[in-house]
């Protein structure tokens, strides 16, 4: 029984180890995505800026446009004026008085065309001045991650350089029978590879393991396999460390 038990602690912490590198090797390939979708958010927001400054161009020179155009008639219609004290014949004197009333007329128009635009060029400068604080906050968020991606890589290659010296180190403990076993499963299920047994439950499957089986793990006479999963199992009550149950079945 105690072998047994002794072996069983062994895979345990065998297992302990390959949880935590599993952990630590998703957290590794994790964490550049985030980077790579700050990225694709700000390459987004760099687009909308330069559509924004390309259609906000294009408004400026229209309202250039048109103030150049109601400076002109304005300057017609005073050149116009001025004549207006020289006519006698009245037909002229209407004539012109009609071309005044048209140029004004225009203007007018001109005016209220100049009022939308610059209602448009306001509201799109606002919608520009956020767009370029959200692209220096991007920025600046970019920067921050990308040393701390560093420095967290840095941390977690070494932690697991370390792990896996630790993971070589307990392999050397379990005969090679049973470690076998153990990579079989490893290399062929989902982690973990051995999980405890509550309550005639496999908490690899959350099967009922089968009455037979049950009693035979019961015993701690050898390592059995879960018929269900094929995990490797052992009893809970076996083990009085609190702790090991803990660990053991914080990822089944
Ligand atoms: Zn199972």
């Amino acid at each position: 029984m105690s072998l047994y038990i002794n072996q069983i602690e062994q895979l345990i912490v065998l297992q302990q180890l390959d949880d935590e590198i599993i952990k630590l090797e998703q957290i590794i390939n994790e964490a550049p995505k985030k980077i790579t979708a700050l990225e694709e958010r700000l390459n987004t927001q760099k687009t909308q800026q330069q559509d924004l400054s390309e259609k906000i161009d294009i408004l400026k020179e229209q309202e250039k446009k048109l103030n150049e155009e109601i400076e002109e008639d304005n300057t017609k219609i005073k050149k116009s004026k001025n004549k207006l004290m020289m006519i006698t014949k009245s037909k002229e004197y209407h004539a012109m008085m009609r071309e005044m009333d048209n140029l004004e007329k225009t203007n007018r128009m001109r005016e209220e065309e100049k009022l939308a635009l610059e209602e448009d060029l306001n509201t799109q400068q606002n919608l520009l001045d956020s767009i370029n604080e959200e692209i220096e906050r991007m920025e600046q968020e970019h920067q921050e991650l990308q040393q701390n991606l560093e420095v967290q890589m840095k941390e977690s290659r070494e932690k697991l350089e370390e792990l896996k010296n630790n993971r070589e180190e307990a392999k050397h403990k379990i005969p090679k029978p049973i470690l076998s076993r153990y990579e079989f499963i490893r290399s062929r299920l989902n982690n973990p590879v051995i999980v405890p047994v509550e309550g005639g439950v496999c908490k690899g499957c959350n099967i009922n393991i089968p009455p037979q089986s049950f009693i035979e793990l019961q015993k701690g006479e050898q390592i059995l396999s879960c018929p269900n999963c094929q995990r490797l199992i052992y009893w809970r009550e076996h083990f009085e460390n609190p702790e090991i149950n803990a660990n053991a079945t914080s990822n089944a």
